[in-house]
């Protein structure tokens, strides 16, 4: 009895400071990724310069930037990832696909001048995380991935998130959106061998498509597609990329 009296409070003590541990590790572990998070935004930034004479400026759009700093790269990378999600190389998401380096998702996301009231359409939604960001600037967002497992845990993902405007489709993002085009701008995170002529529809005159073209599993040029206002094309190669290839039967 003496003994029982003797050990609830110190048992109470020991469950208060398992409780404070628990809060100072999360509090910890949200404040490392607020400046892991800085300190990406920090390398893109160092590399948008180094990288100017290629890509024709010296620093990205403010709007694309802060979003950057926003979006929680660490919620669109596998558990076993987490200690790297802010580093800016790209990440294996399962089933042998990637989540971009962040560099090449502000890069897309500045090439594609998206502004409040467009319509964005992604071809490759993966782990979901360009489309978050994208999210965050148009007034929709419309993504499609090929393979299953991703597209409907890019879904939960993005809901949990609460991303309200952004819709994933299951399929091939070849043949675009047809009952939601025409669209602003279209993103394609996946090597195509060529521009695929349904996104050339599906783009508005005056829209923009970036896209990465050349062979798979080879270095690839990163496209700007710009539909003019006569309904012409005019092609710009940005810079050579690597990504993974656009699948599909064709
Ligand atoms: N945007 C993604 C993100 O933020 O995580 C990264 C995309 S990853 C580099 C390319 C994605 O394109 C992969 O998830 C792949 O399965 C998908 N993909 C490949 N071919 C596709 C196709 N024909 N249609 C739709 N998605 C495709």
């Amino acid at each position: 009895m003496i003994g029982s009296l003797r050990t609830i409070p110190s048992v109470r003590i020991v469950g208060a400071a398992v409780l404070l541990a628990i809060a100072w590790v999360q509090a910890a572990a949200a404040q490392d990724f607020a400046s892991e998070r800085r300190r990406m935004v920090d390398e893109i930034t160092a590399l948008v310069r180094e990288t100017r004479a290629e890509i024709g400026k010296g620093g990205f759009d403010e709007r694309v930037m802060a979003v950057m700093a926003r979006v929680p790269r660490h919620e669109f990378v596998p558990a076993d990832q987490l200690g790297s999600a802010y580093r800016n190389r790209p990440l294996p998401i399962g089933h042998g696909q990637t989540i971009s380096q962040p560099y090449i998702v502000a890069l897309m996301t500045d090439l594609a001048r998206v502004e409040p009231g467009h319509k964005v359409l992604e071809v490759g939604t993966g782990s979901g995380y360009q489309a978050a960001v994208m999210a965050h600037l148009a007034k929709a967002v419309y993504t499609i991935e090929i393979v299953e497992p991703l597209g409907l845990q890019a879904t939960q993902r993005l809901r949990k998130l609460g991303y309200a405007t952004v819709e994933v489709r299951v399929g091939d993002g070849y043949y675009g959106w047809v009952e939601q085009a025409p669209f602003d701008a279209i993103l394609v995170t996946a090597a195509a061998s060529h521009v695929p002529p349904p996104l050339i529809l599906q783009l508005k005159p005056g829209g923009r498509m970036v896209i990465p073209v050349g062979a798979a599993f080879m270095v690839q040029q990163l496209m700007l597609v710009e539909k003019n206002l006569d309904g012409t094309v005019s092609t710009r190669q940005i810079l050579p990329v690597a990504f993974v290839p656009l699948t599909g039967k064709r």
